[in-house]
């Protein structure tokens, strides 16, 4: 077992104690100090100035956004129940939060459901269509009959692109 001396604590431990960063002349980077020490420095960091170590993580996350944005969804994907509760907690607690975002950005709430449209377009029509079902009070079909029909509607829709070429 491999070991090393921490600079913090000057425990002898074992190396899977201490955090490594990425590569040093092709060898792992391991950090002088072990995983406690180094987490007990950021929250003595944090805890001396609260402001400053947010606008620190701000920046931090600003600079490695696309890092950031592929850390946090991993960890909604590993998490979906906590990401549930965090959902209900929020709206919970502002109910009507969703409702003054969609008001004050109504460009990228339409963006964002076009997207969405674009992306599953025959799914999004299945919606639609047994929405239109139930508003009617019509019983709605089959599953297969269902799929037959938005599989029309995708070919009229194709057939009217051909006809009438967009601008
Ligand atoms: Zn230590």
């Amino acid at each position: 077992m491999e070991t090393k001396i921490c600079t913090g604590c000057q425990l002898l431990l074992c190396i899977t104690s201490f955090g490594g960063n990425g590569l040093r002349n092709g060898r792992p980077r391991i950090s002088c100090r072990c995983r406690g020490c180094r987490s007990n420095y950021a929250k003595r960091r944090y805890l001396a100035n609260p402001e400053k170590a947010k606008a620190r993580s701000r920046r931090y996350h600003q600079r490695h956004l696309a890092k950031c944005n592929e850390i946090a969804k991993a960890w909604r994907k590993a998490n979906p129940d906590k990401v549930k509760a965090n959902n209900r907690k929020c709206s919970q607690s502002d109910p009507s939060r969703y409702k003054r975002y969609r008001q004050a950005n109504p460009d990228k709430v339409r963006a964002t459901k076009r997207a969405h449209r674009d992306a599953a377009p025959e799914k999004n029509m299945l919606t639609k269509m047994i929405w239109d079902f139930r508003r009617r009070n019509e019983p709605t079909p089959t599953p297969e009959i269902l799929s037959l029909m938005v599989l029309h509607n995708l070919v009229k829709r194709e057939l009217r692109k051909q006809t009438k070429p967009t601008k």
